[in-house]
């Protein structure tokens, strides 16, 4: 473990004696931790490499328009060795969740991440909280190694990057988000056929799930927070997968005097997943989840608290407010 940033010419350095190298991301992946595992597995297959990508739920049905997606499987067996392993986007190790069971650990671990909150968990670890998304540093990585950008790994991480900012719109979107933007288009993403796939195909459970969160958003701190709860019930009647519940808080946060929004879902088991976003920079809503052992960026955090759906609701919105009216 390390305090300092591996350089990415030590990374490829300890990457190249590998033979077989495995990538993987965080469980309940989002755009950004698909795209830039089958961005980093593509580009380790180009040297020769024989790779696997995993993620603890495979890949969502909802991210199949990936090129490639097919690359990226649910963990198989134990004691799996492989030469090197290489993490993407994942803030805590215990994210990696059965993608750590199913190996044993080998000595070149790379740990390469946007996540202030990131543990530094990899033998050589490169952490660049600045980032908007783990997108960007792959590419940033890849231009640095004189990599081939092909259509795949291209359309691969413009999705993780347009999902990560929100549609290129939160605060750390910067003119060198755009530039690489601009130069994954020019190596080839189609940006009208990939947003079509990002943003309007949506299936119809999740505008019934949208309906559901408008029935019961609650207001509290003066209209400044904004929270709704999903029970295990709720998942039942209405069909949805957890896939679907990204992006809902997006509308409770859309209100004008919103600073703060959060979802709750209950897991069953008495797990509670907490999603926040914030809008207001003195508003952390990564302290606020670390108070419960989470973690996530200043403005888009998480965590999983132990306790009823109610009991964790009333705990967590009581340190939450605090944290909201300390900006008054
Ligand atoms: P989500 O609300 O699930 O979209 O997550 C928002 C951010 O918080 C992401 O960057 C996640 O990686 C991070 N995050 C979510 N849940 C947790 C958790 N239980 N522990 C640490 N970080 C988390
Ligand atoms: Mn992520
Ligand atoms: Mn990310």
């Amino acid at each position: 473990m390390s305090g300092v940033n591996s350089t990415f010419e030590e990374i490829a350095r300890a990457l190249e004696p590998a033979k077989t190298v495995l990538v993987a991301s965080h469980l309940r992946p989002d755009g950004d931790a698909l795209g830039s595992t089958i961005a980093f597995a593509l580009w380790l297959k180009s040297l020769g490499k024989e790779v696997t990508a995993w993620n603890e739920d495979g890949m969502l049905e909802k991210f199949r328009y990936l090129p490639e997606a097919d690359i990226v499987k649910q963990p198989e067996g134990t004691g799996r060795k492989f030469d090197a392993f290489v993490a993407l986007d994942t803030s805590v190790k215990n994210r990696l969740g059965t993608v750590l069971s199913a190996i044993e650990e080998p000595a070149i671990f790379v740990n390469m991440d946007h996540h202030v909150s990131n543990g530094r968990f990899g033998a050589l670890n490169y952490i660049a909280a600045a980032s908007p998304a783990t997108g960007e540093i792959v590419f940033e990585f890849l231009k640095d190694r004189g990599a081939t950008i092909t259509p795949e790994i291209a359309a691969n991480l413009y999705v993780a990057i347009s999902t990560d900012t929100g549609s290129f719109q939160y605060p750390n979107t910067t003119a060198r988000t755009f530039r690489v933007a601009a130069e994954l288009i020019e190596a080839g993403v189609d940006v009208g056929a990939l947003s079509q796939a990002m943003y309007d195909s949506q299936p119809r459970r999740r505008l019934e799930l949208l309906r559901h969160a408008l029935n019961e958003v609650k207001f509290c701190c003066d209209g400044k927070v904004a929270s709704f709860t999903l029970t295990e019930a709720d998942v039942a009647r209405l069909g949805v997968l957890p896939e679907d519940n990204e992006g809902i808080i997006d509308h409770l946060r859309s209100v004008d005097s919103v600073v703060a929004a959060v979802f709750f879902e209950d897991l069953g088991g008495g797990k509670v997943r907490v999603s926040s976003r914030s809008k207001d920079r003195r508003v952390d809503v990564c302290k606020v989840c670390a108070v419960f052992g989470g973690g996530g960026h200043a403005l888009a955090a998480g965590a999983r608290i132990a306790g009823s759906i109610s009991e964790v609701e009333e705990r967590f919105l009581k340190v939450l407010c605090d944290e909201v009216r300390g900006i008054d």
